[in-house]
């Protein structure tokens, strides 16, 4: 089995793990309907439309 060489440093291995660690809404997506921020593949929690027809009953 490989083995690597070096040891990572603690400050290498720190700066790797810092990057890329949150993003943005990874899975939001604007509802077409009302234009609020939803799931994706998921009814819109706000005016329960999903692909274009209204799937859930929401009360206001
Ligand atoms: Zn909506």
């Amino acid at each position: 089995m490989a083995v690597p060489k070096r040891r990572t440093s603690k400050a290498k291995g720190r700066m790797r793990r810092a990057s890329n660690w949150r993003y943005e809404a990874p899975n939001g997506v604007e509802c077409p309907q009302c234009g609020e921020y939803r799931l994706a593949h998921r009814a819109c929690r706000k005016c329960g439309y999903y692909n274009t027809r209204q799937v859930i009953e929401v009360d206001k």
